[in-house]
């Protein structure tokens, strides 16, 4: 069983129009309506709430190590709800919009996560500012997310069409995944700090992306409808980066293992921004991995097709055989039941979802390294539902070269950056 936030707060929340992709995509051209959880009525001008708000200050520079909220200076008018409280009937061509667009995305990043988590985040950073301040536009070609704050600037989208930031989703999504694994795993001491934390919260807050953007029908559709059902077989041709033009999905169905990346044993200040990216890769593989392993799971489960398909189409990707394999089992089956297919990658996202959020919460930051991760997950899983994805599991972070022993020997010390 999957389940729709839209349907979950349509009668209490509230509204907002919320881009998940580039407007200069297929299907993507208006802002989707969703409806966020807080109550209808209870935001106050800002947006605004007991945890967030947005503001709009006039002629003001990045926050740096000099400056940190909150913003005391000047500000334009703050966007005003509708008389029932909603905020989609600002128009997008209204100076305001980004920053509703801004509050609704971190909103709707807010509710996947604490559904799965089964309650609030709560900021790290509140022992000193109870409330995230968020701008939607600072003159800088970047985003950030620090202490008490997220600030968007301008620059090109996937597309190469220069917009705010504040209006890219994935962006959003992603800053807002950073505050979230701090808040949720915590946050290391310089001595505790490893380069593999530093790259398990760059893929940790992409998979918080990824998972939020497919809690958005659209989405989910174009996804589908670019790989006809098929993200198996496009998966291990790393064929869905050039058919999907989602950054989200294409990053994260890449082919890098560990050993592609630096030594995981550099002390964590030597890491360039770079490197920590790309260390984040191999696990964000692996959990890519996993949501297609969960899919093809599903689509099993619900008799869209049989797994002697599936076991058939598993084999040939296991000789390479992918162009010989048949390749019209799935689209045919997908034209025929596009709901089915449809159902099968929400529940797949929803299973790994909960696994992550709980072993993420259960998850020490000190000393990171990614088998402890690993360990955590299959403990987790194996709470859920016994054995049965234990070997799946397994086999997507040992391809990647994530493994079990590093951690079972005992050998952490060689991990520690002192
Ligand atoms: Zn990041």
């Amino acid at each position: 069983m999957s389940f729709s936030l839209n349907d979950f707060h349509r009668r209490t929340g509230t509204r907002f129009r919320l881009y998940v992709q580039s407007p200069v995509l297929e299907g993507f051209g208006e802002p989707e309506t969703v409806w966020v959880s807080s109550p209808a009525g209870s935001l106050r001008p800002g947006p605004a709430d007991g945890r967030m708000y947005a503001i709009r200050p006039v002629d003001k520079k990045p926050y740096d190590d000099a400056a940190m909220p909150p913003w005391i200076g000047p500000c334009h008018p703050p966007a005003r709800g509708d008389r029932a409280g909603h905020f989609d009937h600002i128009a997008t061509d209204d100076p305001a919009f980004a920053s509703v667009h801004m509050f609704g995305a971190v909103r709707r990043v807010l509710d996947v996560w604490e559904s799965y988590l089964g309650g609030p985040v709560h900021w790290h950073f509140n022992i000193t500012h109870p409330r995230l301040e968020m701008i939607a536009h600072v003159p800088w070609d970047n985003a950030h997310f620090g202490w008490g704050f997220m600030e968007c600037g301008e620059g090109r989208d996937d597309q190469g069409v220069e917009r705010p930031f504040a209006l890219n989703f994935d962006i959003i999504a992603h800053e807002a995944g950073h505050g979230m694994i701090f808040s949720i795993v915590g946050m290391p001491v310089p001595e505790t700090l490893t380069a593999s934390y530093r790259g398990f919260h760059e893929s940790a807050s992409d998979c918080v992306a990824m998972l939020s953007a497919l809690h958005f029908d659209r989405f989910v559709d174009h996804v589908l409808r670019v790989t006809d059902g098929n993200l198996y077989v496009e998966n291990e041709m790393n064929r869905i980066g050039e058919l999907s033009r989602t950054r989200q999905i294409r990053k994260a169905s890449n082919a890098l293992k560990l050993s592609d990346v630096i030594d995981v044993a550099t002390p964590a200040n030597d890491v360039t921004g770079k490197q920590v990216h790309k260390l984040g890769q191999p696990h964000t593989g692996a959990v890519f991995d996993i949501l297609v392993e969960f899919y093809l799971d599903r689509l099993v489960a619900n008799g869209v097709t049989a797994m002697e398909k599936i076991a058939a189409l598993r084999e040939a990707g296991r000789c390479a055989q992918f162009e010989t394999a048949d390749r019209t089992l799935f689209a045919d089956a997908f034209a025929r039941e596009p709901e089915a297919f449809r159902t099968a990658l929400c529940e797949a996202r929803d299973m790994l979802g909960l696994r992550l959020a709980e072993a993420w919460r259960r998850l020490t930051p000190h000393d990171f390294i990614f088998a402890r991760e690993l360990d955590m997950l299959l403990t987790v899983d194996a709470e859920f539902t016994g054995t049965r994805n234990r070997q799946t599991i397994l086999e997507c972070f040992e391809w990647r070269g994530i493994s079990l022993e590093a951690y079972e020997s005992g050998d952490r010390r060689q991990y520690r950056i002192g």
